[in-house]
């Protein structure tokens, strides 16, 4: 991270690029994706390791982000890592909206979320504890479904986000044959939820 006068001007980048988003609300919307190295949750079944360490990722200025993203010709920004509100995220912010960007943020909620955001996606992690700032301003909520003590734990969640917070399951991909069929039976009985897949997986797209 590197600041000017207090305002972060550049940030670790893994990398970025113009896809469709593969899962939640947004599902099939063509995005570009910025990843920001470093995180610190520590969740056994990332399939990013490599973006934990934010030193191994080069600094990238937010303007230079945005230009790369308006070039692409993408109307919406899915700022994801890692985990990206470690870092003061106001200036990307400020400077994709400048750009005539929409911006969505994925986050983990480990810490207070900064920045100006169009769409947030909470996807909370059991490995850090989620700062309560981000539930009432998520607008998905999108709980990783591992094992079926998943749904009680994600039932917690959805107790406590605002009642506009979409509500979505979605299952580890590793274990997805395995997890599948329970989340289908369980948004049947629980019609408030839905099922997210990632079908960028299925499209062989990043
Ligand atoms: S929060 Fe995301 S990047 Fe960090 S360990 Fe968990 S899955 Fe990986």
């Amino acid at each position: 991270m590197e600041t000017k006068e207090n305002v972060v001007v550049s940030l670790p980048l893994m990398e970025d690029f113009y896809t469709i988003q593969g899962e939640g609300f947004y599902q099939g919307s063509a995005a570009y994706f910025i990843r920001l190295g470093g995180c610190d949750v520590g969740c056994v079944w990332c399939d990013v390791k490599e973006s934990w360490d934010a030193s191994a990722h080069p600094l990238v200025s937010v303007g230079e982000m945005a230009r790369r993203a308006k070039d692409s010709g993408a109307q919406i920004v899915v700022v994801t890592g890692g985990e990206p509100v470690m870092y003061d995220l106001a200036a990307l912010t400020d400077t994709l909206k400048a750009a005539g960007l929409r911006t969505h943020l994925e986050t983990s909620g480990a810490y207070p979320i900064t920045g100006t955001w169009d769409w947030i996606c909470f996807s909370p992690k059991k490995f850090k504890v989620p700062d309560d700032s981000v539930l009432t301003k998520a607008d998905e909520l999108k709980v990783i479904v591992y094992n079926k003590s998943d749904f009680v734990w994600g039932e917690e969640f959805a107790s406590r986000v605002n009642n506009k917070c979409h509500l979505f399951l979605q299952p580890e991909w590793s274990k997805e044959k395995e997890v599948l069929p329970f989340i289908i039976e369980y948004v049947k009985s629980n019609p408030k939820w839905q099922v997210s897949l990632q079908v960028h997986k299925y499209m062989n797209i990043p």
